[in-house]
């Protein structure tokens, strides 16, 4: 094991909370000129809205994901040209402790008002299995945002390096909507349930739980579930969506996916629209870096996208048919 360096600071188990989130961005868009130019940007971004499959979605143009967005999520990045390993990070770069693991970092290309990556401090592959309870931790430390999962496959852009993302709560319009969706019980405990979640072209599951380690336990039959229903040898294709609420615990939605992109990222000419959909993208807020597409996109475009990305439900019903016992 590598030791932390000397700018991300010493191991330490102490968990960054919101406010502390919020008065580092604070501190970085006063010293930090890249991260403070993209915020700006940011705040002058033209968003469009539209109505796909009886869903609100939001449409956002943002030339600054270009690189994130038509990234080969096949060719593997060393330790030595992974922008988020300690050692790489740009000197303006200030780092805040997510307990001994992880660290809090601003993300300077932002498609959130507030929007920080959580990086593991060590070069290891995206997988949710083994930092699950920080996962949890750290929706709980940071209960003012929604933290999301991208598997490697399900648009995340650095799948060499195990990261989360702490995001503004309450924009994607998937963590409202999934209220009039809530499917039948799948297994429940004493302080947690797993259930199905029906919302037509992104269906999937929810755990609602108060406590951690029944989440966990849900979490990996879940898990065990989507990886023989994919065949994977590795982790599911899915996004995951954590929100911690004072009251009821954790909200943990997993949209399991088909594949990374759909085939208008490959089509050519006037057909092809770059979109290459992440967690934010699966939560209803579509990120179009060119012009041209933002300009074109559409709900039957955007319908069509979830269809070949995504689970239906009767999809949703086959698995639980097929790899859960009730
Ligand atoms: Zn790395």
């Amino acid at each position: 094991m590598k030791p932390a360096s000397a700018k991300t600071g010493m191991t330490t188990n102490r968990w960054t909370d919101s406010k502390e989130a919020l008065d580092l961005l604070t501190r970085q868009k006063a010293i930090w000129p890249l991260l403070k130019q993209n915020y700006a940007a940011y705040k002058e971004i033209a968003t469009k809205y539209v109505i796909a499959a009886n869903k609100n979605i939001a449409i956002q143009y943002n030339p600054s994901r270009i690189t994130s967005v038509t990234v080969d999520p096949q060719k593997r990045k060393a330790p030595s040209a992974c922008l988020i390993c300690p050692d790489n990070l740009p000197p303006e770069q200030e780092a805040l402790p997510m307990g001994e693991n992880m660290l809090l970092l601003c993300n300077p290309y932002p498609i959130f008002p507030e929007h920080f990556t959580i990086a593991s401090r060590q070069h290891v592959a995206q997988n949710l299995m083994t930092p699950f309870l920080y996962y949890l931790n750290a929706a709980k430390c940071l209960s003012d945002f929604t933290i999301i999962y991208n598997a490697p496959e399900s648009g995340a852009s650095l799948p060499d390096h195990l990261h989360f993302q702490a995001v503004t709560s309450s924009l994607m319009p998937i963590e409202s909507e999934f209220e009039e969706h809530l499917g039948s019980i799948i297994e429940e405990s004493s302080r947690a349930v797993l259930r199905s979640l029906m919302q037509g072209n992104r269906s999937g599951f929810i755990i609602e739980s108060a406590d951690a380690t029944e989440a966990l336990l849900l979490y990996h039959h879940l898990r065990d579930a989507l990886t023989a229903a994919q065949d994977r040898l590795t982790e599911p294709r899915m996004n995951v969506f954590c929100k911690y609420l004072h009251k009821q615990g954790w909200q943990i939605i997993v949209i399991p996916r088909k594949a990374h992109r759909s085939s208008h990222f490959y089509a050519e000419g006037e057909a092809q629209i770059l979109v290459s959909p992440g967690a934010a993208d699966i939560g209803g807020i579509i990120i179009t870096p060119r012009k041209e597409d933002f300009d074109k996109i559409n709900a039957e475009h955007i319908e069509a996208i979830f269809e070949e990305i995504c689970y239906g439900e009767h999809e949703v019903r086959t698995l639980c048919e097929q790899h859960f016992s009730s």
